[in-house]
């Protein structure tokens, strides 16, 4: 728990109890999305009253706020972040930020937007992007976004590559579904020169399928890639939960995110706002911050920095993601679109 003793807003660095610094925010700009797949969202989903949201210049605002106490990357990410009405307005405000307190705007997406948003995201100072596409077949493609449509998002991939964006695709890892396309995933990527990232389930939300049916330990996925691949371990770090491998069949990389089978909560180096303004600590705990109400209590931003150096201190060690197989429950009650991935 925080300290009882008032603190002193300030600008500056962040670093938590357990002497981690916080350099890196993730912003859900909307928890919509024009996907419902299987993993992150039930059919029909309840997402937030409109008049819950931030508006774009609060977010910008916000963002601004964090980069003063020291945050260096922001990743935008949702729901869906291209969904969201006007967003470039935000993208463009934070990368004006770039260079200037900044040094990388980034963003995650189901590339469903990409087509039409690719120049501008480029122009706007995004370098890199992450799309998440967790099979190659259109049909399964279908099944598992329920919504989604996947030339679409092929068309998206190849106009972001156009535009000179750089790619690393996401893929859940879900049993039964897509653990034999791996290879082919693998090979699909690097050869289009992108990198490639795989994700086990993570117990977010209720959603109709047993996610206990669809969890797939990326430790056992890797020993049968092993089978058909040389893989190489990298020492690169992001200070997130990836572990990367060269592929070197194919020269690409390849990345593991286990926070089921493996906790690398202590070198976790990153917080996440939502589009109503709730900063969570942890992606794995339901503690969180509401900075909507300092925020729209002054125009001044000094509370807002106490009410964030505050937030940094309930900070937890690390997540609680234990599937609760009695009660078949999620281990946290929000779905990731509402944080983000
Ligand atoms: N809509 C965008 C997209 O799909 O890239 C951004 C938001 S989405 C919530 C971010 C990432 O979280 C995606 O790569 C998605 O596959 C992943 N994700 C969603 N629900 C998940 C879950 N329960 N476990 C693991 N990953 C999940
Ligand atoms: Fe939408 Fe992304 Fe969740 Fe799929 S994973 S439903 S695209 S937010």
């Amino acid at each position: 728990m925080a300290e009882s003793k008032p603190l002193q807003g300030s600008v500056g660095p962040m670093v938590d109890p357990f002497g981690r610094s916080i350099d890196y925010l993730r912003v859900s700009v909307t928890d919509r999305c024009d996907f419902r797949c299987t993993y992150c969202m039930s059919e029909h989903m309840t997402f937030m009253p409109k008049q819950d949201l931030l508006t774009l210049e609060e977010l910008a605002r916000l963002c601004s706020a964090f980069i003063e106490k020291g945050v260096k990357r922001i990743r935008l990410t949702g729901g869906e972040p291209l969904v969201r009405k006007n967003i470039m307005f935000l993208v463009e405000r934070l990368g004006e930020r770039i260079g200037r307190g900044l040094n990388e705007l980034t963003l995650t997406t189901n590339g469903s937007q990409l087509a039409r948003y690719a120049k501008e995201l480029y122009a706007a100072g995004v370098r890199r992007i992450n799309v998440s596409l967790d099979t190659l077949d259109p049909d399964r493609f279908r099944a598992i976004t329920r919504w989604g449509d996947f030339d679409k998002v092929m068309s998206g991939i190849s106009a972001a590559q156009d535009a000179g964006l750089k790619i690393k695709l996401n893929t859940v890892a879900l049993k039964d579904f897509n653990e034999s396309e791996i290879p082919s995933m693998i090979r699909f990527a690097h050869g289009r020169g992108m990198d490639l990232t795989l994700i086990e389930t993570m117990p977010m939300g209720e959603i109709e399928e047993d996610r206990t049916d669809q969890y797939l330990p990326l430790s056992q996925l890797r020993t049968r890639l092993e089978s058909e691949f040389s893989l190489k371990d990298l020492p690169f770090r992001t200070g997130g939960p990836a572990r990367y491998v060269e592929v070197l069949e194919t020269g690409g990389k390849l990345g593991f995110i286990t926070p089921m089978t493996h906790n690398f909560c202590e070198s976790c180096n990153r917080v996440r706002l939502t589009c109503s303004g709730t900063l969570y600590m942890c992606l794995g705990q339901e503690d969180a911050a509401d900075l909507r109400s300092v925020l729209r209590a002054s125009d001044e931003d000094d509370l807002l920095f106490k009410a964030i150096d505050e937030a940094i201190l309930r900070k937890p060690k690390g997540h609680d993601f234990i599937i609760d197989r009695q009660h078949r429950r999620p281990a946290v009650g929000r779905h990731m679109s509402v944080t983000g991935g």
